[in-house]
């Protein structure tokens, strides 16, 4: 009888149980693209659980949060987004997380706002592609590492040799790709792709930039975009235009069917991965692998 009423009040206690935080003991923190998940996952290892709620070929700018998305969020440790309005669909989610008193980081916040490329687009007022600079994803490296450190001090450390470690992978993967790019003339670096996510990586290693659809995804190319791009890649002579992972292929295929209209040859060089990796466990599945396969695709179809 005893045993029956104890398992009765453990039962009611169990349902009367608001608070829904993992008890696992782990740390858990949910991160929004697969770029962050694996910095994360690479800073914070077997310390802390991620997981990450935008998959490989995922749009952040159109992404919104399912039910489920939020009772994640709401069970978190920690939430690390992007920023800068790149998940434009997420933002008042994330307020109420913040209200919610859960640790909720832009890893924005990393960079200074002179580093930022302005962009009229975005509410932020800036654009948000951080990451396609090396220089960018090292500082945002160092400012994760701080987040876990403050958060787990036990295991500062650990984290601090986890983040040593891989600034030292991104040291060997900026001299890699410098050398793959300086084998193309600097008047062959116009980088035409569906949408405008290549401004940092234009502006660090000198290519000219279009996007067929500005810097946002929220927007269709016009007839009006699509004619003007010809005109450019025509120009300039262009060899080839790029397809993005996360982005549908028509506008590219359109663009490519307008230049071979006007009696002109451009091909469709490769698709790039730029607002999510690759697929996990492939080596495009990780920030390094990916800015390899990237940059190898652009150099070789631009040759
Ligand atoms: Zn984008």
């Amino acid at each position: 009888m005893k045993q029956l009423i104890l398992l009765a009040l453990l039962s009611v206690s169990l349902l009367s149980c608001k608070d829904t935080r993992p008890k696992d003991g782990k740390f858990h923190i949910i991160t929004t693209t697969s770029m962050i998940t694996d910095l994360v996952e690479n800073i914070g290892g077997d310390k802390v659980e991620v997981q990450g709620l935008m998959g490989a070929g995922v749009d952040p700018h159109l992404y919104k949060a399912s039910e489920g998305d939020v009772s994640k969020l709401s069970n978190a440790n920690m939430i690390l987004y992007s920023g800068l309005h790149l998940e434009g669909k997420l933002v008042e989610v994330f307020e109420k997380m913040k209200r919610q008193n859960i640790n909720t980081v832009a890893i924005s916040d990393a960079l200074d706002k002179k580093d930022l490329i302005g962009s009229t687009l975005f509410e932020s007022n800036y654009d948000p592609h951080i990451w396609f600079d090396v220089k960018n994803w090292e500082l945002i490296t160092v400012f994760v590492e701080k987040q876990l450190s403050e958060a787990l001090p036990e295991h500062k450390e650990y984290f601090k040799a986890n983040a040593v470690t891989y600034l030292e992978k991104l040291k060997v993967l900026k001299e890699e790709i410098e050398a793959e790019i300086a084998t193309l003339p600097e008047d062959k670096r116009r980088l035409v792709t569906a949408h405008d996510a290549f401004n940092y990586f234009g502006k660090a290693y000198k290519f000219d930039v279009v996007g067929l659809q500005g810097l946002s995804t929220a927007t269709e190319a016009g007839v009006q975009d699509v004619q003007k791009t010809a005109a450019y890649i025509i120009d300039h002579k262009v060899k080839a235009v790029f397809i993005e992972s996360s982005v549908p292929r028509r506008t590219v295929e359109a663009l490519k069917a307008a230049v071979n209209s006007k009696k002109h040859e451009v091909v469709i060089g490769g698709t790039l991965f730029s607002d999510a990796l690759g697929n996990p466990g492939t080596p495009e599945g990780t920030y390094i692998g990916m800015f390899k396969f990237n940059v190898h695709t652009i150099v070789s179809a631009l040759k």
